[in-house]
């Protein structure tokens, strides 16, 4: 009992300012739950200065809901959410504190009847001088949201952030000095607008235009800070044209063969991402002197990428899945990324001795599968793993359609009789190995591990890769086949005997691991990893997500020394168990 006299409420002795800024690392939500520590608290939430509203937390389950009409449980919903707004803003209003950030997000099925709401909000986050404004009014039937002419009166905004609303052509200055930021996502906005935007805002570092119809010409000058441009789904666009001395980085998205790329004026550019682009990409980063890192990403029509640069440090090459031909001189490459269902025909890369790779393949088969998945195997390590240096990563993807029968270890030995690389981290992901017999799992494992010795080697436990379609038989299949294979790995590990590969200089991995152990599960949806006392009896229970087994070899040399030099074979050999 004494001791709860003494007890002292430290939380609510914190100045004011203190618990805004521990509010400001809070989610919404977390933030009206925090009235329940002291009456202080409750009252400092009124004057919080971040307003934040978000119609997701006043909408029922999706059962409720109608892709065209409100039902009247919903209607209620959003009656009661206009009106928390209304009152949380003019509640903080009165205080006439300045507002660090106004955030709305809502949609709705016609503006009538809420313009006069959102003409007022804005006025009141403008009268209390703003910085910070993301308007995000989605209108799914009816006519669109005009902002008001007062947003032009938001001096001290430093960045603005519209989305879904319609935004008139303005004769009169924009008188957005501070503006660092612009993000315009599905805005109906003219080009001069825009054009008018981006002359006009003269600290505009970051511009990003996003799903805006209609548009055809975007062109960037007199911004002479602009740090990043992102252009994303203007499928209208015919040019783009950018002269901007500061920008560094630039992601173009969506844009059609027939659009024309000038970014001769940007000469400090160091960083491009191209995400389904039919354009010469080749032509166009030829004109980048400057250029550390390169992203292509999703970009069908590129069959081929040949590049040479003394200057790059990081090159990205994902899901471009009629990638037939890469050839990258790049004596400086750092990190280089590889992500594509079909293995390139031709593949080179000259990159640093530090060069740190990460590959993701997907093996998918369906004809002759036996023959084509040692081929598979023996592609990925000699002419993969063979020609790049630091492999941080791996990622075997596998979808095996075909039944497999004769496919064994001893055919691919014999194919490929070379020591495995030494990866960082193996990643297996089983999409589908219902044609792989259990019996042929070991085959799986042992060719797998004749690729590489991975550090750690990772299994995917999870469903599919759509997650809306959730009830979806193949998805409990294909965790089902994860849990199998999962099982049978661990058990393998567990009760290794090596009282195989007598007649061969080169055995297989069982001869080398020296120590084996669960080493965490990192669910999907959580990064905190969560250990694992039992795996087999957890593994039903568990998350989606990936186990992650650490693997302790015999032997480390460096992987240069044993694959540049000849006699390593027989140096790892004398060192058998
Ligand atoms: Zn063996």
């Amino acid at each position: 009992m004494g001791d709860q006299i003494g007890m002292v409420d430290r939380i609510s002795e914190l100045p004011d300012f203190i618990i805004h800024h521990i509010m400001s690392y809070l989610s919404t939500k977390e933030v009206a739950q925090t009235c329940v520590l002291s009456k202080r608290w409750n009252h400092l939430r009124t004057s919080f200065p971040i307003l934040d509203f978000d119609q997701i937390y006043f909408r029922g389950d999706l059962a409720e809901r109608n892709m065209y009409t409100f039902s009247v449980r919903e209607k209620r919903r959003f009656c009661k959410f206009i009106g928390y707004v209304d009152a949380s803003l003019l509640r903080f209003c009165e205080l006439k504190f300045s507002m660090q950030k106004f955030r709305l997000s809502m949609s709705l099925f016609d503006v009538e009847g809420v313009t006069s709401f959102l003409d007022k909000w804005i006025e009141l986050a403008v009268a209390n001088e703003v910085q910070e404004l993301d308007f995000n009014v989605e209108v799914n039937g009816g006519s669109r949201y005009s902002l008001p002419a007062t947003i032009f009166s938001a001096k001290l905004v430093t960045t603005l952030k519209l989305s879904g609303c319609n935004l008139e052509q303005s004769s009169d200055t924009i008188r957005f000095h501070s503006l660092k930021k612009l993000a315009l996502h599905r805005v109906h906005i003219g080009e001069q607008m825009v054009h008018k935007f981006i002359s006009e805002c003269p600290s505009l570092e970051d511009l990003i235009l996003s799903r805006i119809g209609d548009f055809k010409r975007v062109c960037v000058s007199h911004a002479p800070k602009l740090k990043t441009v992102t252009i994303d789904e203007c499928f209208e666009l015919e040019s783009i044209e950018i002269v901007a001395p500061s920008l560094q980085q630039c992601t173009l998205a969506y844009i059609r063969k027939s659009c024309l790329i000038d970014m001769a004026g940007c000469p400090h550019l160091n960083s491009l991402k191209l995400v389904e682009v039919d354009i010469e990409i080749h032509d166009l980063i030829s004109k980048i002197p400057l250029l550390e890192k390169l992203i292509i990403q999703n970009c069908d029509e590129i069959t081929e990428f040949e590049f040479s640069s003394n200057r790059l440090k990081d090159l990205q090459i994902l899901r471009c899945y009629n990638m037939d031909g890469i050839v990258v001189d790049a004596p400086n490459l750092l990190s280089f990324s590889l992500e594509c269902r079909d293995v390139p025909f031709c593949f080179s890369i000259n990159g640093s001795r530090q060069c740190s790779c990460k590959l993701k393949f997907l093996i998918k088969l369906d004809t002759e599968g036996d023959i084509l998945i040692l081929t598979w195997f023996n592609i990925i390590k000699e002419e993969f793993l063979g020609v790049v240096h630091q492999v941080k990563e791996l990622r075997m993807s596998i979808n095996i359609m075909t039944p497999l029968d004769s496919f064994s270890l001893d055919e691919f030995r014999n194919r490929s009789p070379s020591l495995p690389r030494e990866v960082e981290n193996l990643i297996i992901d089983v999409w589908n190995i219902r044609n792989i017999p259990p019996s042929k799992y070991v085959a799986l494992l042992d060719c797998s591990l004749w690729v590489c010795f991975p550090r750690i080697l990772s299994i995917e436990l999870k469903r599919s890769c759509f997650p809306l379609i959730s009830i979806d038989c193949l998805e409990l299949k294909r965790r089902k086949q994860s849990i199998e294979f999962i099982k049978f790995f661990y058990e393998m590990m567990i009760n290794r005997d090596t009282k195989c590969c007598n007649s061969h200089i080169i055995k297989c991995w069982r001869h080398y691991l020296k120590d084996f152990k669960i080493d965490s599960f990192v669910p999907y949806k959580d990064p905190k990893p969560l250990h694992v006392d039992n795996l087999i009896a957890e593994l039903p229970g568990l998350p989606d997500g990936t186990i992650r087994f650490h693997l302790d070899w015999c032997f480390s040399l460096h992987i240069d020394e044993a694959y540049v030099t000849g006699p390593s074979l027989l140096n790892r050999s004398s060192m058998l168990i």
